[in-house]
């Protein structure tokens, strides 16, 4: 069976875009591939040095995880910072990683224009730590965004590189796992293209049922069509979109209609998407709480998780040491 990877940092909580755009689908692909996942925590460390309170932010992404579905017997959940073999792997592929093709990588450099006053090491070598957590799993596939493409082609070079100077077939080149064709993106309650948490447009998973019908009933749209079948501008294509995902299609070619016969009343549509909001969130949030509120389970299901990311870790670390010529511990 093919292994899949995948980390999420552990910097605020899960919001729709990050359910449609990823965790759902990993729900599915706990059934269909040996699929691990992680809370990226020392990755968050590249931006929040002095993180508030990591401990629970983890609990909190860990409860949110598991109550959309993820099931640890089928795909065990792990902290990264719980399973130290990682640091390891990621000094030696730091030794082969040069100075000049980091300084390349758009998210560095994004971030350097970001955070001028901490363009930190671990930035520079955010694509060495990333490739230590797939490449220790030897992982087939990795779903990612297109932000993170970059980042997998240097966790394939780092692999191709470590291969050829230590003249082995060890490593093999991890592959990008989009889940369909065109990925799917949720775009904000602002009418902008994307959600996302440092937009400030997000719907949380959290939210209560208040707070979602609000911020629908909020979001932004403009004061109608003015012809028949005209073109949506993008705020409203961006709605139609959310429409289409939070009540179905059925849902989101009724407005359509109304839409271009003149008569749509936003009000109606976004009262629709809010309690069909709110029924998909409803028991996510009960989990969510039920979860959260439950430190022993939480707990027992890192340690599980750890467990098994640390026995394959181990032995893949044992491998590379060997091959570089280390000798066993
Ligand atoms: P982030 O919370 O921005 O680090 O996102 C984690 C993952 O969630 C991304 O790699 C995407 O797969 C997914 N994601 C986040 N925002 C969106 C969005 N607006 N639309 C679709 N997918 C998203």
């Amino acid at each position: 069976m093919e292994r899949v990877i995948s980390g999420i940092r552990p910097t605020g909580n899960l919001h729709l875009g990050n359910y449609f755009g990823a965790v759902k689908s990993f729900v599915k692909m706990q059934d269909e591939y040996d699929c691990m996942f992680f809370i990226a925590d020392w990755h968050s460390l590249t931006t929040h040095p002095t993180p508030e309170n990591i401990r629970n932010s983890v609990k909190t992404i860990l409860s949110e995880y598991l109550a959309c579905g993820i099931d640890p017997q089928k795909a065990p959940i792990y902290v990264q910072s719980d399973v130290k073999q990682v640091l390891e792997l990621y000094l030696y592929l730091n030794m082969n990683a040069y100075l000049g093709e980091l300084e390349r990588v758009t998210s560095f450099k994004e971030k350097v224009r970001k955070q001028p006053d901490n363009v930190n090491a671990g930035l520079l070598t955010y694509p060495c730590l990333m490739a230590a957590d797939i490449l220790m799993h030897k992982a087939d596939k990795v779903p990612v965004g297109k932000d993170q493409e970059q980042n997998m082609e240097m966790a394939r070079l780092f692999a191709r590189r470590f291969n050829r100077i230590y003249q082995v077939e060890y490593f093999k080149e991890p592959q990008s796992f989009h889940f369909a064709d065109k990925a799917v993106k949720v775009p904000g309650l602002d009418g902008t293209g994307k959600m996302g948490k440092s937009e400030g447009n997000c719907l949380y998973l959290c939210d209560d049922e208040k707070t979602v019908t609000k911020k629908i009933m909020r979001a932004v749209t403009d004061q109608g069509p003015t012809q028949l079948n005209q073109e949506k501008p993008e705020v409203i294509q961006n709605l139609f979109t959310l429409c289409e995902l939070l009540s179905g299609k059925e849902a989101a070619d009724y407005y359509n209609d109304l839409y271009n016969n003149m008569t749509i009343r936003y009000g109606d549509m976004k009262k629709q998407m809010a309690a069909d909001a709110n029924t998909l969130l409803a028991p996510i949030r009960e989990r969510i709480l039920a979860y959260s509120s439950d430190d022993a389970l939480l707990d027992k299901i890192m340690r599980q998780g750890a467990e098994a990311a640390a026995a394959r870790a181990e032995k893949t670390i044992e491998e590379v040491r060997e091959i570089i010529g280390f000798r066993k511990v």
